[in-house]
């Protein structure tokens, strides 16, 4: 007997069961293709040569110690942050109206800045794409934040539906955050042109709308981390407001070490000091003070001229491979034959490819062929390798005639 018998089993995290289900299998040829982490061309997870580096470097350091970090974090990671998502010579960072602070990893930023929109913006509503990452709905929610939607992707065009995104951001109540993925947006692959951008960015401010950018890919989109802030960058420029969380999951590979941070563009260097004070009041009691290991990996390797370089060649290596396997995947669709038109898994920007395979495709491929993914269809590109793409092509072609 148990005071909690009555709690019911919960479901397995739509993407991260995707692997649970994927560790069960006994099939040799069983690819996963569900949870969005690099993987080599081997199939393994790789460790960074440059945070190996770091990692030395941090170690032979003897006068380093473990006590408590700020509740803000490492000071040295958080403007250094700062300047790799706004540029060495932002305005906002040049004029002293931004907050930043450290935060864990791409989650506990959105969790940080939503629960900070809950309690000090006036109009506690946050807009998210159709479709979004999973986990954004219930990041908001669970801040206090009440959540709307605005069109993204057009099934048709497997493109996005930009016409329908400016009508409801357009209607959308004065005040209201919008959530934008900075770069290769996530499930689909599909983010607006920099001319998209700049009417998407004139309709924000001409509303009063607050952008919140989710930057989880800087550097992974194109290969090139300036580009993959342009956007971000655009709407500092005009000298409003914004939001931002960054995660170094992916660009740097240090997903387990939950290392991110949240940075809030203000006004004025007054305003931002009285909102940084403000963010340590919702961490404080959350989780008092983050972690020190990964950040300090982080602040090292950014602020190493060597290193930083090192790094934007290893992280372009990791984007091109992706890029590579999207060509090697579409040729390999062609060879074969298969029906439909697929030229959208060359256009798609980022980790993923929105496949459009639908729910009953997907299940077959699993039941088939082994392979493993979300069931909206949304495969990571970086989980496949030169190996494993007939495998795949084999399967959609099986999938789909
Ligand atoms: N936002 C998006 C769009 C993502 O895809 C992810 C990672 N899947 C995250 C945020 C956050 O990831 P993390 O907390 O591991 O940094």
């Amino acid at each position: 007997n148990s005071v909690f018998a009555h709690v019911v089993q919960a479901p397995e995290d739509p993407i991260l069961g995707v692997t649970v289900a994927y560790n069960k299998d006994p099939s040799p040829v069983k690819l996963n293709l569900g949870v969005g982490a690099y993987r080599t061309e081997e199939g393994k997870p790789l460790v960074l040569n440059v945070v190996r580096k770091a990692e030395q470097q941090l170690v032979a350091d003897r006068s380093r110690v473990k006590e408590y970090i700020p509740i803000a974090g490492l000071a040295d990671f958080n403007k250094l942050s700062a300047k790799l998502m706004f540029g060495d010579d932002s305005p906002a960072i040049l004029e002293n109206r931004i907050t930043t602070v450290q935060c864990l990893s791409g989650t506990g930023s959105l969790r940080v800045g939503g629960e900070f929109l809950a309690k000090h913006h006036h109009q506690p509503t946050i807009y998210i794409p159709t479709p979004t990452w999973g986990n954004h709905p219930k990041i908001f929610t669970l801040a206090g934040l009440s959540v709307k939607t605005y069109r993204y992707y057009d099934p048709t065009t497997r493109g996005l539906n930009f016409h329908g995104l400016m009508e409801d951001l357009g209607s959308a109540p004065s005040g209201s955050v919008v959530l934008l993925h900075a770069c290769a947006h996530n499930p689909t692959g599909v983010d607006p042109t920099l001319q998209q951008w700049e009417q998407i960015r004139k309709l924000i401010r001409s509303k009063g709308l607050l952008p919140f950018f989710d930057s989880a890919y800087q550097g992974f989109a194109s290969g090139s981390l300036d580009a993959d802030a342009k956007p971000v960058r655009m709407f500092v420029a005009d000298g409003g407001e914004l939001l931002a969380a960054q995660s170094y999951a992916k660009n740097l590979g240090l997903y387990g070490e939950r290392v991110g941070a949240l940075s809030i563009i203000c006004g004025s260097s007054d305003v931002a000091r009285r909102v940084e004070s403000q963010l340590k009041l919702v961490i404080r009691p959350m989780y008092s003070s983050p972690p020190i290991h990964g950040a300090s990996i982080v602040a090292t390797i950014l602020k190493d001229r060597d290193l930083f370089h090192e790094w934007t060649i290893e992280l372009k290596g990791m984007a091109d491979r992706i890029i590579s396997m999207r060509h090697q995947l579409f040729d390999a669709l062609r060879k074969r034959g298969t029906p439909g038109d697929w030229s959208h898994i060359i256009k798609q920007i980022g980790m993923f490819t929105f496949t459009g395979l639908n729910k009953e495709q997907v299940e077959f491929m699993n039941k088939e062929y082994h392979i493993y993914m979300t069931s909206d269809g949304r495969i990571s590109m970086a989980g496949l390798s030169t190996k494993t793409v007939p495998h795949l092509a084999d399967a959609i072609h099986a999938a789909v005639t």
